[in-house]
């Protein structure tokens, strides 16, 4: 039986993801043996249980640490997809100043809207006072580094895990939890 994976875009840029299309054609060698049942590049939208959920991005909402913990429940192995993911790094950037702060540089100092305004709670997510990696929060079980990492380290690490072998990250560049 085919195994279940999902993508996730948290805090991040999207690079990651486009990095996970850079596994170019060995994405058919992925998708012999796994269906992607969620992901921005699928269709599915709800999460169900899964064998692997690979995380790009890092937490900075409420939205995201109800997100993050929901995706820990439903996958038996939960992978951080990038620097974002694992220690904050662009995302966290604003971890040097307020919300307000961060929000009026986003929203309000514009050069070219003549009306800029930040938009009401109810338009963007609930930002949370620090951006925070995926482990904060939940369980982690493998890592994979880069701004944004390879396509060949994240086709390496999704192949061993769906082929039921443990991805020997240390020798690949990685790092393994535990
Ligand atoms: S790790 Fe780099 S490429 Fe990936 S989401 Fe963060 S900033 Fe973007």
């Amino acid at each position: 039986m085919k195994k279940k994976i999902a993508t996730v875009w948290l805090a991040g840029c999207s690079g990651c993801h486009m990095s996970l299309l850079d596994m170019d054609e060995r994405i058919l060698d992925v998708l012999a043996v796994a269906d992607i049942v969620k992901s921005p590049i699928v269709d599915g939208k709800k999460l169900p249980e899964v064998d692997v959920t690979v995380v790009e991005g890092a937490v900075g909402a409420d939205e995201h640490i109800e997100e993050i913990k929901h995706i820990r429940k439903q996958s038996k192995v939960l992978v951080s997809l990038g620097d974002c993911a694992i220690n904050g790094n662009i995302s966290a950037m604003r971890n040097f100043y307020t919300v307000q702060d961060a929000l009026e540089r986003s929203y309000a100092d514009s050069d070219t809207n003549d009306a800029p305004q930040i938009p009401g709670c109810e338009d963007i997510l609930t930002l949370d006072k620090k951006v925070v990696p995926l482990h904060d929060i939940v369980k982690v079980d493998y890592y994979i580094p880069g701004c944004p990492p390879t396509g060949d380290m994240i086709f390496y690490v999704l192949n061993e895990i769906l082929n039921d072998r443990v991805p020997d990250l240390q020798k690949e560049g990685g790092l393994k939890n535990g």
